[in-house]
């Protein structure tokens, strides 16, 4: 069975198809610049070189017209028609307090995607966008959302809730939701594997380490806690994103700026961060090798960032009372040495004792704790397409 996986941005679209049968990925590709000019779909059906396809595409429907017609294409397709397709799975980034785990996508569904608008206006727009061009162009297919909400739902109110007036949690649905979900998810599972337990019966300390950055309690296979909040901006410092700050220096910036809360919040989202404190950029890759020529900003930005990391697993351990394993995924999590390095330092006392040989590694499946580290680290690349076709398959595998 072979499903299509669709990611939309705003002005961007990612996808894959995967043949579930052997979980084996056929084709993938990335197109951007939707809506504005210089759109250009990027194409690659593995073992091919990449095809790459400049085109007009003023939405998300023309977009994916461009994708379908890839798929379908002789030399650089996967399939002689759609109909090969046999369900198309959709990340969705919010699904309030609706839906805790993946649901097949029907009118319903799409009021509750409305519904949520509010609480993500940057991204459910483009993915209901995504799923209505879909359906305008593959009607007859079973279409999923997966929601990046979704697995934090097991959160009990004694961590979801903030402690303002309880009516703006009931008039407003003002709570922590938690993003990332599917990450989180994939890389638990993969760590029950790797130590050849079930996932409910370990303790499992996630960190998604990527330009969006969260970490979350996996106790028994649920997430129990989650750093992002309300909004995405909460939690670990990240490539732009400032983390969690005390709320008072919003109107204290506001008021020295001579600017609304708004603006501070769009700060506090696009230029603070790592980028912010360092001056330099929001790449890890640029603030290493502006730390070797002697930047000190740079690895003040390192060392704020990894601190807040060892905050929260160690939060994590705390409410866990323990855990088996620390994994770490994403763009940061699988490929930067030091920075888990600089994350694990000191902690032998919680009985973590990373190996400085085997975390010398990127990009791979592997724990890279000494043997005598009670708490085992691994490095897991994190899978979200994977997982969102799964959930596609069982839910569309219950139709028949
Ligand atoms: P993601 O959002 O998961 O795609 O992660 C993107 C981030 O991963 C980039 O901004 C980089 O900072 C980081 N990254 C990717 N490759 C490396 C690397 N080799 N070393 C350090 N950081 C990396």
């Amino acid at each position: 069975m072979k499903v299509l996986v669709v990611n939309c941005g705003s002005s961007s679209l990612k996808y894959q198809v995967l043949e579930m049968d052997d979980s084996t990925l056929l084709a993938k590709g990335l197109v951007e610049r939707i809506g504005i000019d210089g759109s250009v779909m990027k194409h690659e059906k593995i073992g091919m070189d990449k095809y790459i396809l400049e085109a007009p595409m003023k939405n998300h429907k023309d977009a994916i017209g461009y994708v379908l017609e890839a798929l379908t294409d002789k030399e650089h397709g996967v399939v002689a028609s759609m109909d090969e397709i046999s369900a198309v799975g959709h990340r969705v980034v919010h699904a309030g307090e609706k839906y805790a785990s993946s649901v097949l996508i029907t009118q319903d569904v799409m009021d509750a995607l409305e519904e949520c608008i509010d609480l993500a206006p940057l991204h459910n727009p483009p993915n209901i966008l995504g799923i209505r061009a879909c359906q305008e162009l593959m009607p007859e297919t079973p279409m999923v959302g997966v929601f990046d909400t979704a697995f934090h739902q097991t959160m009990k109110p004694e961590n979801y809730l903030y402690a303002i007036p309880y009516e703006y949690y009931e008039k407003y649905k003002i709570r922590k939701y938690g993003f990332h979900g599917t990450s989180h998810k994939y890389v638990s599972m993969r760590a029950a594997a790797m130590l050849n337990k079930d996932v409910k019966d370990i303790k499992v300390v996630t960190c998604h380490l990527g330009n969006g950055a969260s970490c979350a309690a996996v106790k028994n296979g649920v997430c129990i806690d989650t750093s992002m909040g309300f909004t995405p901006l909460d939690g670990l410092v990240m490539g732009t994103r400032s983390g969690a700050i005390d709320p008072a220096v919003i109107t204290f910036i506001a008021e020295k700026e001579g600017i609304g809360a708004d603006e501070v919040i769009n700060i506090l989202n696009k230029k603070s961060g790592v980028a912010g404190i360092s001056g330099v950029s929001s790449d890890f890759r640029d603030l290493e090798e502006a730390e070797a020529q002697g930047n000190e900003r740079a690895t003040l930005a390192l060392q704020v960032f990894a601190m807040r990391v060892k905050s929260f697993i160690g939060s994590y351990m705390a409410k866990m009372n323990g855990a088996d394993c620390i994994v770490f995924t994403a763009g940061v999590g699988e490929n930067d040495p030091s920075m888990r390095k600089l994350i694990c330092s000191d902690m032998e006392g919680l009985g973590v004792e990373l190996d400085d040989e085997k975390n010398n590694v990127r990009g791979k499946e592997t724990v890279i704790s000494k043997d005598s580290s009670k708490v085992k680290v691994m490095l897991i690349p994190t899978n979200e397409e994977l997982t969102i076709a799964q959930d596609t398959v069982e839910i569309v595998g219950k139709l028949k």
